[in-house]
């Protein structure tokens, strides 16, 4: 173990200067396979703009180059996509990839940490065949199986999109981030109640260990919960001193907040607390509204899984009766905040509704408001710059991430094309044509 840690030490240290020498060294060092792809019509997302008729040269996993008359090198292997329509890899910024799509939280107890992690398997793969190339994963019951499923996939072990990921829960006991619903004398493993905090300093003490096991965000838990036994949506759940620890304390570590909130004063509380996002918003009133475009926090609201919440035979009963009203208020309230020009993100709760179905929230995002081109844009740019990392994906621009996904007919006509993609590029790599 010590000799291969020694060794892996040493390939850090030597590896630059190993490359360097082989470069020069060697005329036929290997050059990244060049891919070149013709857009018939392409959603410049930056500019809220349709382009025709686009070349995007892909070197390896990044754009190098994008416009009209781009020269297409010899040896570039050519992908036609004269007749579609091509866009950015989506982003979903509300996921749980890695826990299961079951409606019953207790459910988790039958298994193991690892059985849930294999079992999980499935849900990036249908995320990303979806035309998801990046999400933001923001909770897990068995903490840091997250962590392991976004290296997985870094790795190439198992296939799905760029996962950014949470670690666990920062919850208050029993509340919206436990798992709720137990006997009193039933005592969890440490991992099934991971971020459990009831102090300012347990918060920070929770972060601070969520973020040396490498989370890359934190999630908390603002007010109650609809799918949680024994926490209501319109409860207080973390005071606003807690918040404000949630947040000094994760920015020390470079990360960002996302906060659940359903309640109006929850939903207050997390923004003037300085949350980068509000997750759900459910009950967000017009001085949260106007709260939040000062602050310049995102919303980020799943309106489409109350379909999926109502319609499942399995949902528990307790979940209904939190759930009771909701639905059609988050709507009403979505459409305000998209009227008030607040930033808004593309976020599902995916695991609510099955993987993969992601794209059915489009319709309703533009039945409640917004453009369709608002819409891609809250599912490419905005959420690229939610997730702080605009370098890299959000839009087909050169230098970026080849994060790249075409669909037959124009979604800016039907928002529902973009329901059934044709094609998926992640890093260079083509999964779906
Ligand atoms: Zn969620």
């Amino acid at each position: 173990m010590i000799r291969r840690y020694l060794r892996s030490l040493l390939c850090i240290a030597l590896s630059p200067a190993i490359a360097q020498a082989q470069a020069a060294a060697s005329p036929t060092a290997p050059t990244p396979p060049l891919t070149a792809i013709r857009a018939g019509q392409l959603i410049d997302v930056e500019a809220g703009r349709v382009l025709a008729n686009q070349v995007i040269l892909v070197s390896g996993t990044k754009i190098s180059a994008v416009g009209t008359d781009l020269k297409i090198p010899a040896g570039a292997a050519v992908i036609d996509m004269s007749d579609m329509t091509v866009l950015p890899g989506l982003v979903d910024c509300h996921t749980h990839l890695a826990d299961l799509a079951d409606p019953e939280p207790l459910n988790y107890l039958k298994y193991t940490a690892a059985q849930l992690a294999f079992m999980a398997i499935p849900n990036p793969r249908l995320t990303l065949l979806a035309g998801f190339t990046t999400v933001r994963d923001v909770g897990v019951y068995r903490a840091f199986n997250d962590v392991a499923m976004r290296d997985a996939i870094a790795q190439g072990l198992i296939i799905g999109p760029r996962m950014y990921v949470a670690g666990a829960y920062i919850t208050i006991s029993e509340g919206a981030g436990a798992m709720g619903g137990l006997a009193p004398d039933i005592q969890l493993p440490l991992d099934l109640r991971y971020g459990e905090s009831n102090s300012p300093w347990e918060v920070r003490q929770r972060i601070r260990e969520i973020a040396h096991h490498g989370a890359d965000h934190i999630k908390v838990l603002s007010t109650g919960a609809v799918l949680t036994h024994g926490s209501l949506p319109k409860s207080i759940e973390f005071t606003p001193e807690e918040l404000r620890a949630a947040v000094e304390e994760a920015a020390n570590f470079g990360l960002r907040v996302a906060a659940h909130a359903h309640d109006p004063v929850g939903i207050k509380n997390a923004i003037r607390a300085g949350v980068a996002s509000v997750e759900h918003a459910t009950l967000i009133d017009d001085e949260g509204i106007a709260l939040a475009k000062q602050h310049g926090t995102y919303l980020d609201m799943d309106i489409y899984d109350e379909e999926c919440i109502q319609s499942n035979p399995t949902e528990p009963a307790d979940f209904l009766e939190h759930d009771r009203g909701l639905g059609e208020a988050q709507r009403q309230n979505f459409r305000k905040a998209v009227r008030a020009g607040v930033k808004m993100t593309f976020g599902t709760d995916a695991g609510v509704c099955p993987h993969g179905i992601n794209a059915r929230q489009f319709a309703f995002m533009v039945k409640y408001g917004m453009s369709p081109m608002q819409a891609i844009q809250a599912a490419t740019v905005n959420a690229a710059d939610l997730i702080g990392h605009s370098e890299l994906f959000g839009s087909i621009t050169a230098g970026k991430s080849a994060d790249i996904i075409a669909v037959h007919g124009d979604p800016l006509a039907d928002i529902r094309t973009l329901e059934s993609v044709s094609f998926v590029m992640k890093e260079g790599k083509v999964y779906k044509q």
